[in-house]
């Protein structure tokens, strides 16, 4: 099942094979090989009507979308039972292009992490090594897209939620532009800066899959009304003559050896597909400061989002409880896990009177300070590239005992969801042990269109792309 949705469909209308042989296909291989990853929450396969332009290709969802009647369960036990009863605006639009559903993925607590080993049921493993994290919070999306338990997936990205894990599973995974794609229906962690994106095999299926999620939403008030394009399409064209910014601090810090020469040699493939690469200087504020500011802003809003599960409306309710402070207490403190409790506390102190302007206020104006660099970085430039993650798949348990180390991971993500920017995970190469390597490339605002191209170029130059990991072939 090594297949895209490109290739799918014409197989479909070629009658060469049919949806419901392709959901058998899938059915049998979760069946057969998800037990070695845990990518899947709940398999639940749920029809549409097998129209265009998605032929009825079964799709898999990350578990913080609600799709009517199924469970959500944002890999938290405090939404134990929650039933959705409404879908979100990207399974209404996917349904309506014809896509159904195979079922929802793991995923860090409340998308709080890198590796989902913060998902209160399993860890997802790594497909390519299963000593390893598939990274996340994302991590099931991309591992069963990486293992071909999934044609494609949706992920949501945060501060890499969607770039880190497709980068440690070897798949594509794009985040759209802030505003393009609702949110309605979304569980919110950090609402200035959630987007839902797809995960794929190709950057040509990340393209069909924007062009049927993206769009103006009435329910979400954060979306642009900006025209969406015909991406899957327009993505097929080469890209004119463009200026590419390698940012100098991006391959200096900590990071890889491995990783930085895999993106010097993306740049160099660039250049000799007659683009101009230059080397450019982000003024310092995105690199050095963008991860301490986005720990105050995205626990900020979480704190704020996460006042919802009391106990009352959704999910899980303390039996022990005598009074209602006491419901409330212990419902939260038996139904949060350990990252998303950090996360409560930390957002709740930098909200609180007296420490809001030291800490919230402030990191307001960092994070427009960020967003300044990329706009006069992208006076120069109309693309930047650089690494996804400064490593490639790490060890199960080697950061989960400590949180800063974890956060690091997405150093090079995070200045990126500050500043609202569109940004594609595309795979660029394997490390010495053989684990993929991430390329983030990185457009202005609502450039998805040459954003795709210029990561079509780069695979179909590089011939680098989604291969299924042996363990997941059949003898
Ligand atoms: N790893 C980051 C965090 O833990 C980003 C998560 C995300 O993008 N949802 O917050």
């Amino acid at each position: 099942m090594n297949e895209t949705i490109a290739g799918l469909k014409a197989q479909i209308k070629s009658k060469a094979i049919s949806a419901e042989e392709i959901k058998e296909i899938l059915l049998a291989r979760i069946k057969r090989f998800d037990e070695k990853i845990n990518c899947y929450l709940s398999v639940e396969f749920k029809n549409s009507r097998h129209g265009d332009p998605l032929c009825g290709i079964p799709i898999a969802i990350k578990d913080n979308m609600n799709i009517e009647g199924m469970k959500t369960s944002c890999a938290s036990k405090i939404l134990d039972g929650y039933v959705s009863p409404y879908n979100a605006t990207v399974i209404e639009r996917l349904a309506n292009s014809g896509a159904s559903f195979l079922g929802k993925t793991n995923l860090d607590e409340f998308a709080m992490g890198s590796s989902t080993e913060n998902s209160a049921f399993f860890t997802t493993k790594n497909p390519y090594d299963l000593t390893r994290v598939p990274g996340g919070s994302s991590g099931g999306s991309a591992a069963a897209v990486a293992a071909d338990l999934a044609v494609a997936a949706l992920g949501s990205d945060t501060g890499g939620s969607i770039r880190q894990p497709a980068s440690f599973c070897g798949v594509v995974g794009l985040k759209p532009t802030y505003g393009r794609v609702s949110r309605y229906g979304l569980v919110a962690f950090a609402s200035s800066l959630d987007q839902i994106g797809p995960i794929t095999k190709t950057v040509e299926d990340a393209a069909i899959l924007l062009e049927a999620i993206a769009g103006f939403d009435p329910k979400d008030s954060t979306t642009s009304e900006k025209k969406t394009e015909a991406w899957s399409s327009l993505v097929k064209n080469r890209p004119e003559r463009l200026k590419i910014g390698l940012p100098v601090e991006y391959l200096n810090g900590e990071i890889e050896a491995d990783v930085a020469e895999a993106v010097e040699n993306a740049a160099k493939l660039f250049e000799k597909e007659g683009m101009e690469v230059k080397q450019i200087e982000l003024s310092g504020t995105s690199s050095k400061y963008a991860v301490a500011d986005y720990y105050i802003i995205a626990p900020a809003e979480a704190s704020a989002n996460l006042a919802r599960f009391d106990g009352v409306k959704y999910g899980y309710r303390s039996k022990e409880a005598k009074n209602l402070d006491q419901m409330y207490k212990l419902t939260r403190t038996e139904g949060f896990g350990d990252e998303v409790k950090r996360r409560i506390m930390l957002g709740t102190y930098v909200l609180s009177s007296g420490y809001y302007d030291a800490y919230y206020l402030k990191a307001q104006k960092v994070r427009r300070l960020i967003y300044n660099d990329f706009v006069s970085a992208f006076n120069e430039v109309d693309i930047i590239i650089g690494p996804v993650a400064p490593t490639t798949a790490f060890k199960i348990g080697e950061k989960s005992t400590d949180p800063l180390s974890m956060y690091l991971s997405d150093l090079y993500t995070i200045p990126v969801s500050l500043a609202g920017l569109p940004a594609i995970s595309i795979p660029c190469g394997t490390d010495k042990k053989g684990l993929p390597i991430g390329l983030q490339i990185v457009g202005k605002w609502f450039d998805e269109t040459r954003l795709l191209q210029i990561a079509n170029l780069f695979e179909n130059s590089s011939g680098i792309c989604h291969r299924t990991p042996e363990l997941f072939t059949e003898e």
